[in-house]
């Protein structure tokens, strides 16, 4: 599997990953936002020319808060892992500034007179940006409702405490009420999106794993082999490099059934299986099930010289552990054929399948309990 990086979306990881990595996201175009909002309150009205150090105080606040919040985006993908702690409270602490200058500017423009040019455009972006910032920060969904808070109970407080401005108290309360209502409806949704995804996810990976795997050995199965007998191919032929094929049968396996039933029979495959992948686990080498008692091993040309090797141990292994169940053995043993060759473009994946089959045919023929390669093999040991 490619490795992914680790801003984007991994389902295996924890909601709270996930959670501020979304909140990073759906944060981003409101960031922007502000940047752009400041001349348009103060530049456009003209305030900025009556007033020009008050205009440059917020100017400052929202510019440098906004310009440190994409610095901290920015730095996401190569800090989150490495510290998770200082990220996080570098975030809280800078959202919840935007908040305050926000929440300031609200309060002045209502209750101080100087304010009066821009309070009907700064009432409208409240409105809005605590609409928005309900529904793109609700990842975090204290922070969500912190930041609304902050925008919004300053002047509510404010307003409750002086002659004639109940109303706007009201319409404040009212709003913030159904913000508040309507974030925790939003958050309960992304949480329930969160888990459908990840359950989703872990299906998908269980049933591709199923999907290439054999149910009775838990080899991978005939079907996998041949997607990826493939893909070898065509990479050894790129490469010109040498590919390593094993087929191995049980021997005599039809007597162990017609002895002790299919159920012991079943078991014995099982404990083949395990011997197999014990010796094949060492050259990283994966082990699939051919079909009924046969199996088959491919190895890369990196390890091409510990092919012999590797067939020495399986057979040894096979001799060695015989099968136990309850008090009776089950001695197994197994054949092996071998091909080994260079791929390249005048030979194909059949001649690959057809020569270790040949070489296993000739490991029974000679007595079982042994590997034969067959004769490309000389091509890749010399
Ligand atoms: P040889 O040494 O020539 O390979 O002899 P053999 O008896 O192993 O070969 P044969 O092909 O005659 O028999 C293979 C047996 O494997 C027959 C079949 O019933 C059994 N078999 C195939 N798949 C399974 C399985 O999933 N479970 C069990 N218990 N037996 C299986
Ligand atoms: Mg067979
Ligand atoms: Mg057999």
């Amino acid at each position: 599997m490619s490795e992914q990086s680790t801003f984007q979306y991994r389902p295996e990881s924890d909601f709270h990953r996930r959670s501020h990595f979304d909140f990073i996201k759906r944060a981003l175009p409101g960031i922007y936002l502000y940047i752009a909002a400041w001349p348009i309150l103060f530049l456009w009205t003209g305030f900025h020319e009556k007033h020009p150090f008050i205009s440059g105080i917020f100017g400052f606040g929202f510019i440098s808060i906004s310009l440190l919040r994409l610095m901290h985006t920015q730095m996401t993908e190569s800090h989150y892992d490495d510290n998770r702690f200082a990220w996080q409270y570098g975030l809280y602490i800078l959202v919840l500034a935007h908040a305050g200058f926000w929440g300031a500017l609200f309060y002045f423009a209502n209750f101080d007179p100087r304010f009066a040019v821009i309070v009907t455009p700064v009432n409208l972006v409240i409105a809005g940006i605590a609409s928005a910032s309900m529904i793109s920060l609700i990842p975090i969904y204290w922070l969500a409702q912190v930041y609304v808070a902050l925008l919004l109970v300053p002047t509510g407080v404010a307003s409750a405490f002086t002659n004639g401005m109940w109303q706007l108290c009201l319409i404040i309360l009212i709003y913030w009420l159904y913000l508040i209502f309507i974030g925790r409806r939003f958050h309960k949704e992304y949480v329930r999106a969160f888990e459908i995804e990840k359950a989703l996810f872990t299906k998908t990976v269980e049933l591709e794993q199923q999907s290439i795997t054999d149910r009775l050995t838990k080899a991978f199965n005939r079907l996998h082999f041949d997607q990826y007998l493939q893909e070898q191919w065509h990479k050894a032929v790129n490469e010109q490099q040498g590919i390593s094929l094993l087929i191995l049968d049980v021997d005599h396996f039809k007597k162990i059934n017609d002895q002790f039933g299919h159920l012991v029979g079943d078991h014995c495959l099982q404990h083949a299986t395990h011997l197999i992948s014990q010796c094949a686990e060492k050259l990283k080498a994966p082990v699939f099930r051919y079909g009924g008692e046969e199996f088959v091993v491919l190895v890369n040309s990196e390890h091409s010289a510990s092919v012999e090797q590797l067939t020495e141990n399986i057979l040894n292994a096979f001799r060695e552990t015989p099968y136990q169940e309850g008090q009776i053995h089950h001695p197994m043993t197994i054949s092996i054929g071998v091909c080994q060759l260079i791929a390249s473009t005048k030979l194909t994946v059949e001649t690959l399948l057809k020569e270790a089959d040949d070489a296993l045919y000739l490991a029974k023929q000679r007595g079982r309990n042994r590997a034969e390669f067959s004769q490309f093999s000389q091509g890749i040991k010399a």
